[in-house]
């Protein structure tokens, strides 16, 4: 048995148990999240399948895949994002950037990817319990500013919402959490939107029962 092998194993048990009672054909995409992790670690999880990974600082980002290069991996970033950090986020040609979280940075990264002339996959992050300090869209602003956004950026593409579930041991409140970002997603599906990324190591089952289809995975798969 590989390193990770068996606790990989029961984590996608896990989340097929939650899948299979709501949706049979809905598939759920996995973010291994290795901000905690080594390139050693990444390498390992990457030996028994998985090709995703999220990082949420683009210095990390940068050292981890360099030190991969050779591995087809695809880089997902998925934390706060300064200004002055696009160009080089956009210079290591990420897969999805999950966490743009206003307008204003969706037109920063258009306008820098419209120089590089590249386009680039986002998603518009949602703050759906209203907390403080996360970052993301108040629920009642996403679909106007996910709008907006198609409208006024044509270098990025918009693949969906992300959200980071109520920061709470209820899981009722977890839950509404949820289903309002769900909402949201099931509105913009008509406007393209194709990933619903919700659920992290804490709440991932009520995430998938959720309608979620990419959960963002860090500590419970590289404990
Ligand atoms: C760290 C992080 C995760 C993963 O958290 P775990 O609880 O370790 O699974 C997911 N999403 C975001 C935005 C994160 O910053």
């Amino acid at each position: 048995m590989k390193r990770y092998e068996e606790n990989f194993d029961k984590i996608l048990q896990r989340i097929e148990k939650a899948r299979i009672e709501v949706n049979e054909y809905n598939i759920v995409n996995i973010i291994a999240v290795s901000k905690y992790s080594s390139a050693y670690d990444i390498k390992d999880l990457y030996n028994i399948g998985q090709r995703a990974f999220g990082e949420n600082k683009v210095q990390d980002l940068k050292l981890k895949a360099l030190d991969l290069e050779d591995l087809p991996i695809q880089w997902h970033f998925i934390g706060r994002l300064q200004k002055n950090k696009i160009n080089a986020l956009l210079d290591l040609s990420p897969t999805l950037i999950q966490s743009c979280d206003s307008l204003e940075l969706a037109k920063e990264i258009n306008k820098r990817a419209k120089i590089k002339n590249i386009s680039i996959d986002i998603l518009l992050q949602v703050n759906s319990a209203k907390e403080e300090n996360k970052a993301g869209v108040y629920p009642e602003y996403a679909i106007e500013t996910y709008l907006n956004i198609q409208e006024n950026c044509s270098f990025v593409n918009l693949k969906g919402i992300m959200s980071i579930g109520a920061h709470t041991d209820d899981k009722k409140e977890i839950q509404k959490s949820f289903e309002k970002t769900y909402y949201i997603f099931e509105k913009l599906k008509q406007n393209g939107a194709k990933y619903c990324s919700m659920g992290m190591s804490s709440d991932f089952e009520i995430a998938v029962k959720c309608g979620s289809n990419m959960l963002r995975l860090g500590s419970v798969i590289f404990k």
